[in-house]
């Protein structure tokens, strides 16, 4: 029999309301992770499934603490022959964060699988067993293995670098909008159709070990007539690094340009993304980042770039292995 452990956080999963038409207006995380189980019992004649409450909150207040506590605890267990995969519900708001995340610090080719539900369990044809039952079928299956941490809800299978939430309400939401779905799991069987090429999981150059604290990273959203003051609060606050979310493919208005090379002169560490949902933010594309000494996100979301230039500053400052890194993950 295979083991899977659950690592239960909260979110709408575990969510409650007071109608049962209400997927809007409801509490997240008030239901535990056994009565949650409790609605896909039938999988435990065939998998021994066990599970660990490790938080409850809703996946707004996830922070970079949980994040060690989790990613010790999942390198930990996958080190345990006897443990096969893991399992962890969350919040749909962050889930793609945290699974990123995971995808570069969890060190196992053991499949780890995020599941959320857009639902609350009081809801009329809420969506959270069925996700949380294909989580569990998914960390068990064979094909899942190697592959980084993966996402599944609305019966899809999605890389945790490319998925992000695309609807605010609709269970269809968890996407890679143009480099697609990597299959789906339809009666209880998944289906793949690609795999990640992106260095993850086992692969990375990424280690928590003596890390207990990020390097502050924050992210800058552009727009018409930004003066870049913003980035000076940045500075102040002590940033070692700043995404800006640009304009198109990662452009910026005259003045934020001058304001960020002068900031990366101090040696606060500039990555150009992009506030439109799809696309490559190219080098030397909008901007010549020679010039300005800028790095160049590719196809990562602003959250996600985040995440990667956090990780690589606990590394490097080197711009050149910086930007490597950002061709590599
Ligand atoms: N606010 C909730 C959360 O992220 C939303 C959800 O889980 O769908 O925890």
């Amino acid at each position: 029999m295979k083991h899977i452990v659950i690592l239960a956080t909260g979110g709408t999963i575990a969510g409650k309301a007071s109608s049962k038409a209400h997927t809007a207006a409801y509490q997240s995380a008030v239901v535990s992770i056994n009565e949650l189980l409790q609605e896909i019992g039938s999988l435990a004649d065939t998998l021994q499934i066990t599970s660990e409450q490790i938080a409850q909150i809703d996946s707004a207040d996830m922070t970079f603490e949980l994040w060690l506590a989790m990613a010790h605890r999942i390198n930990e267990l996958l080190r345990q022959p006897e443990v096969d995969g893991i399992v962890i519900t969350h919040g749909t708001d962050t889930l793609e964060e945290t699974a990123y995340f995971l995808n570069l610090v969890v060190k196992s080719s053991k499949p780890v699988v995020l599941v959320g539900a857009m639902r609350p369990t009081t809801a009329i044809s809420c969506d959270g067993p069925m996700n949380l039952y294909n989580g569990v079928i998914l960390a068990a299956h064979p094909a899942a293995a190697g592959k980084g941490v993966l996402v599944t809800l609305n019966d899809t299978i999605n890389a945790s670098r490319d998925v992000t939430k695309t609807n605010t309400a609709l269970p269809d939401t968890f996407k890679a909008p143009e480099l697609g779905y990597l299959g789906y799991i339809i009666d209880g069987q998944p289906h793949f159709y690609r795999a990640p090429i992106r260095k993850h999981t086992y692969m990375t150059e990424f280690s928590l070990e003596n890390i207990t604290e990020f390097p502050k990273v924050d992210i800058l959203y552009g727009y018409v007539h930004d003066t870049g003051m913003l980035a000076y609060v940045a500075e102040q606050a002590g940033v070692r690094g700043l995404i800006y979310a640009g304009l198109g493919s990662g452009n910026m208005p005259k003045a934020v340009k001058t304001t960020l090379r002068a900031l990366q002169k101090q040696g606060i560490i500039i990555v150009r993304s992009t506030r439109v949902p799809n696309g490559i933010v190219l080098r030397n594309g909008a901007i010549n980042d020679d010039d300005y000494h800028f790095i160049a996100g590719d196809t990562l979301s602003p959250q996600k770039a985040r995440i990667l230039l956090m990780l690589a500053l606990t590394k490097t400052t080197d711009l050149t292995a910086i930007q490597d890194m950002f061709w590599q993950y």
